[in-house]
């Protein structure tokens, strides 16, 4: 039996863990649920799983959900990201959304907890932080992202010095067939059709400008010991290829599945066991043909903004995600076109006094700066 704290809980990601925690209920015991503004979601699972404890983030949403009638505990919303992370827990699986995953990510660490992480800007933002606070502890760092699932399932027994290139494969997101010329007229609600994965707003969007894909290279990087350069992006529409990794003497290894992502969060979770999920196997004579294609960088700069900033690192790649978080942020409330997200994104980056060594606080600073910084701009 696992203890298990999920952060996160009402989201895409947070919803599949439940579904593998309702599968196998003598395996895990939820200890704490944690979201940020959806309180009577948080009731329901609240009711089904009976934690320990629950919160929301949100201050308004903290106090509905006080005076809602809950009668078991809920922790201040301030605090709830590092409260929730105690000694006892064997995981903390981290799917919240931003860099509030940092926090609970490096608490966990700090008290030999394992962590199961979904949320990839963890790593975007902290990889070294996350990297050197596990190097005095005993935690497990399980990736959940299905790229980086596959990777790993890929690499398992073999040395890493052996690894010649990862590559990682992208779906190429809801505009990947688009011409340039078309791409500037495209709305919100067009890039929410993601074609293979259901997934919450923000990264479907990051998927359709291809900054996911750049996102999930620089945190491939670090989960798996490799420079930026030697990540490299191939679309694969069919999304059955999760990922491979190439070695030096030329054999290459790959993860295939039906896109879900049970297998990986169910993976991260029971590792090494392997246990029926209920996701339906491949039928390759159905799918017949699996396709590859480079991706194209003039169409999706975000992907090549990506790559160059995780080659530079430092602080830069806080200040190009925070700035991506408002330009998808801005996208969606139909405030700035989707040619704008590059745009935005690449202005800041270019602007930015890059600092290479860099603490928890630099990050949160620097975060906040450029959110507020751009919002005023545009008066939201
Ligand atoms: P969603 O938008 O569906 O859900 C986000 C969740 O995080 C919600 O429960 C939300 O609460 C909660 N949340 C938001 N802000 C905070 C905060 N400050 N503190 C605590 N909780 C917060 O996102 P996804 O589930 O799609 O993605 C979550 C993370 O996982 C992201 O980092 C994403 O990149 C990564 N990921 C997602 C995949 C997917 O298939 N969805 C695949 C691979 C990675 P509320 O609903 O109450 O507001
Ligand atoms: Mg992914």
């Amino acid at each position: 039996m696992k203890l298990l704290t999920l952060i996160g809980s009402t989201g895409s990601i947070g919803r599949q863990t439940l579904q593998v925690v309702r599968h196998y209920p003598d395996k895990f015991k939820v200890k704490g649920l944690i979201a940020h503004s959806d309180w009577e979601n948080l009731i329901k699972q609240a009711n089904e799983f009976r934690p320990e404890f629950i919160a929301l983030t949100n201050k308004e949403a903290s106090e509905k959900l006080v005076s809602s009638g809950y009668s078991g505990k809920i922790l201040p919303y301030d605090t709830a990201l590092e409260d929730c992370v105690t000694p006892d827990l064997d995981v903390v699986l981290v799917a919240c959304s931003g860099i509030n995953g940092l926090i609970p990510t490096l608490k966990a660490i700090s008290y030999n907890v394992d962590v199961a992480l979904a949320n990839k800007e963890t790593l975007v933002v902290g990889g070294e932080l996350v990297k050197s606070a596990l190097k005095g502890s005993s935690s497990n760092l399980y990736p959940v992202d299905s790229e980086h699932s596959a990777i790993w399932q890929s690499i398992n027994g073999n040395d890493r010095k052996d690894i010649k290139r990862i590559i990682i494969t992208a779906s190429g997101g809801a505009f990947r067939d688009l011409k340039k010329e078309e791409l500037y007229a495209v709305k919100a609600k067009d890039a929410l059709k993601h074609p293979n994965w259901n997934m919450g707003k923000k990264i479907t969007i990051d998927c359709a400008t291809l900054m996911n894909k750049g996102l999930e290279i620089i945190e491939a990087s670090f989960l798996f010991d490799v420079e930026v350069g030697k990540v490299v992006p191939i679309i694969h529409p069919e999304s059955i290829i999760h990922s491979m990794v190439e070695y030096n003497d030329g054999a290459v290894m790959a993860q295939m599945g039906t896109p879900s992502m049970v297998l990986p969060i169910q993976y991260a979770l029971t590792y090494p066991e392997r246990l029926e999920t209920g996701v339906s196997q491949v039928d390759f004579l159905k799918v017949r043909k699996l396709n590859f294609y480079e991706p194209d960088r003039d169409r999706f700069p975000c992907l090549r903004i990506a790559e160059e900033v995780g080659r530079v690192g430092g602080l830069l790649r806080t200040a190009m995600n925070a700035a991506n978080d408002v330009a998808v942020d801005l996208f969606l409330k139909d405030k700035i076109g989707f040619m704008e997200i590059p745009e935005l994104v690449l202005g800041e980056v270019n602007k930015f006094q890059n600092k290479k060594d860099f603490n928890l606080f630099d990050v949160l600073t620097c975060d906040r700066e450029i959110k507020e910084k751009i919002y005023s701009k545009y008066g939201v």
